[in-house]
């Protein structure tokens, strides 16, 4: 199971695995982690088709297990080149196994809500969506890291404007397309 969303999406959201109703669609999140991750989003205005989901892992773990390393192992070169087609701006990982894959060592407990930049895409951590379903403190918490990633997005923007004007060659390209 690829994934789904659009092709040219600035923001990447990698989820660990498909679950059963995953299994059962082909699509990507669309079980009640999925519902819920269709709610957050749609909390920053998004719609599913706007951004990109998908999962490190491309076929379901037996029994919904955590994935094996070698298992990860495998996924990569799919997940790598799914990165470099649709060159998001932004990768949000959703749990420690999609988090693990890009920011290894760290602890989702201490960096979810936070963004790290790394050769010109930034990634932000945030707890799996699942997670608040075992866990309902962590609905609220999931909710407000999702809310940071607007602004996260605008400062990326805002980076891009101005390092196209400090570049003159691409200033000029600019405004040979406005005329
Ligand atoms: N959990 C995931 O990590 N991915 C899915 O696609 C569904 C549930």
């Amino acid at each position: 199971m690829p994934g789904e969303g659009a092709e040219d999406a600035e923001i990447m959201f990698i989820g660990e695995a498909p679950g059963w109703y995953e299994d059962q669609q082909g699509r990507p999140f669309v079980g009640s982690a999925g519902q819920f991750l269709t709610q957050l989003l749609k909390s920053i205005n998004l719609e599913r088709e706007q951004v990109y989901i998908t999962n490190v892992i491309k076929t379901r773990p037996p029994d919904n297990r955590d994935p094996l390393p070698q298992e990860i192992a495998n996924c990569k070169p799919y997940l790598e080149q799914q990165i470099s087609i649709i060159k998001p701006k932004m990768i949000v990982t959703l749990g420690r196994y999609s988090m693990g894959m890009f920011m290894p060592g760290k602890s989702i407990s201490q960096i979810h809500g936070t963004a790290v930049k790394k050769d010109g895409i930034m990634y932000f951590a945030m707890y799996h969506p699942a997670a608040a379903l075992h866990q309902g403190s962590l609905r609220g918490v999931i909710q407000s890291d999702m809310l940071k990633i607007p602004e996260l997005l605008a400062t990326i923007h805002k980076e891009s404007e101005n390092n196209q004007a400090q570049d003159p060659k691409k200033e000029e390209f600019q405004q040979l397309k406005l005329l």
